[in-house]
């Protein structure tokens, strides 16, 4: 039996499991409904201590130094994301008979009667881009909608807003879901949801690639509507077929080709529908064109219009007209740091694909352009390189090769791709990414791409993503002339 409303938490002992942001905002919301919680961290520095004495003022129990021991008269285990599920205190719990969610699910059990429907995205890459141009789609059609997931407002918090302070409550949510939170959200029921596509990833975290596919496969289980899944990525289809559905709930497919019935895809640059018409063997119906989608960002790159399909998939399920898929398509604005356009100069452009920090992600940005100098490296996470280089080398010029795992790509370049100049950049100082862009405008002729596109994670030469973004925006801005 799960829990169900608001009321349910008052009085129960719950424990949270991190104290991050998403560790944070669960112990606030659910202390705020009258449930007597406890945070365990097993962290104690300065940061953590900081928010601790924060949250204890508020009347939440905080526990540092010990992330492992379940406490005492424990009733539910609230996790947050990046605790692997084989820590010790869920086996703990286990033991104990103490279930482990994480917040999504609790966001989920906090719905009220007719509360908003859920559209569920998930995939390797390419979740946020699409929930934002679904968000935009609904929104185009008059709904109100928000799109929720890893940045703005945590869900739990989206949930208890519902409705509040004489706002009216949201009509559909656009929900972004990692397999991490599939992974502790068991009894999450979308309305309709969509596998983007599935390669390698986060594979520490899961055990293996069967095991992160199977949490990646539960946003479709109980689905009323459609079960979105790329016609490209045999995978996300099977798992479809894995999926215990609702009764009625259709298989639609998404492609970049000529869509079949029963999916939406491209006919001489229009998206078409071929899945939420009258007559599916005979009919197509015009949504929109690949012009339409974010106009003011440059020709769209091929994984953004399949993202873009599989968004007008979720909407058009969820019964929105054709014609509010193209205006939320061309009202959508990609976010920092996705295939952004930094500049052009001397025939050259520069393209920020930053939060590309994985092979699958580089290969799907590096299939865009037709010559590119590659700026690539970092933390690889156990990553191989072999396969992206073999496909994406005729189409490189050139590539600078950074941080801390580049020997990687240098070692799958020499293999696949003997004849590209390489620049093997020795430094993780500040200045090295000015030094990159530079090699990289040296060896670019005019109408070629330097594309940052690392295929790596930026820990080990940046915080995070959006300051190697950053980072390389600003090197290409102190470009001069001498340096083409
Ligand atoms: P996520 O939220 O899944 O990390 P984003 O929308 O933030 O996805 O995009 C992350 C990166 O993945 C982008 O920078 C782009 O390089 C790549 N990407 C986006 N959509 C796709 C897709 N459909 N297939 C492959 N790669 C993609």
């Amino acid at each position: 039996m799960t829990t169900q409303g608001p009321a349910d938490f008052a009085g129960q002992h719950l424990t949270v499991a991190g104290l991050g942001v998403s560790g944070i905002s669960a112990a606030r919301a659910l202390a705020g409904l009258g449930a007597h919680v406890t945070v365990v961290d097993g962290g104690d520095g300065d940061k953590q201590r900081a928010a601790a004495r924060e949250l204890t003022a508020e009347g939440i129990t905080v526990r540092l130094g010990d992330g492992d021991t379940l406490p005492e008269g424990t009733e539910l285990v609230v996790t947050s994301p990046g605790w692997k599920p084989d820590s010790p205190l869920f086996a703990a719990a286990a033991a104990a008979g103490v279930d482990v969610v994480g917040d999504v699910e609790i966001a989920w059990r906090l719905r009220g009667p007719g509360a908003a429907a859920w559209l569920g995205i998930t995939g390797t890459n390419g979740k946020t881009t699409t929930v934002r141009m679904l968000a935009s789609i609904l929104a185009a059609e008059g709904l109100r909608t928000l799109a929720v997931g890893n940045i703005g407002t945590p869900i739990i918090d989206v949930v208890l807003g519902q409705g509040k302070d004489g706002e009216p409550p949201y009509d559909v949510l656009a929900v972004e879901l990692s397999s991490y939170q599939l992974h502790w959200a068991p009894s999450v029921r979308a309305h309709s949801a969509a596998v983007l596509n599935l390669a390698p990833d986060h594979l520490d975290w899961h055990g293996s690639m069967e095991a992160y596919a199977a949490d990646k496969g539960r946003i479709y289980e109980g689905n009323t509507v459609a079960c979105v899944y790329n016609a490209a990525d045999k995978a996300t289809e099977d798992l479809v077929r894995e999926a215990d559905v609702e009764e009625g709930c259709r298989a639609i497919g998404f492609t970049l080709g000529t869509p079949g019935p029963s999916q939406l895809g491209v006919v001489d640059g229009i998206l078409v529908d071929r899945a939420f018409v009258e007559n599916r063997q005979k009919q197509a119906q015009e949504l929109a064109e690949v012009s339409d989608i974010a106009p003011g960002s440059g020709t769209p790159a091929p994984h953004n219009i399949a993202n873009a399909l599989a968004a007008a998939a979720l909407a058009r399920a969820f019964g929105v007209r054709p014609a509010a898929v193209r205006d939320g398509l061309r009202a959508f604005h990609p976010d920092a740091h996705r295939i952004q356009i930094v500049a052009e100069r001397d025939g050259v452009t520069y393209i920020d694909d930053s939060k590309a920090t994985n092979t699958h992600a580089a290969e799907a940005s590096l299939a865009a352009y037709e010559h590119i100098v590659w700026i690539a490296g970092g933390l690889a996470k156990g990553a191989t390189f072999d396969e992206l280089v073999q496909k994406s080398a005729a189409r490189l010029r050139g590539a600078v090769l950074i941080g801390a795992d580049r020997a990687l790509i240098r070692e799958a370049l020499a293999r696949h791709a003997p004849d590209v100049p390489v620049v093997d950049l020795d430094r993780t100082d500040t200045g090295a990414m000015s030094e990159a862009v530079r090699e990289a405008a040296r060896l670019a002729e005019p109408g070629d791409t330097v594309l940052l596109a690392p295929a790596c994670a930026s820990m080990d030469m940046f915080v995070n993503y959006n300051k190697r973004g950053e980072a390389f925006a600003e090197a290409v801005g102190e470009l001069t002339a001498r340096d083409h």
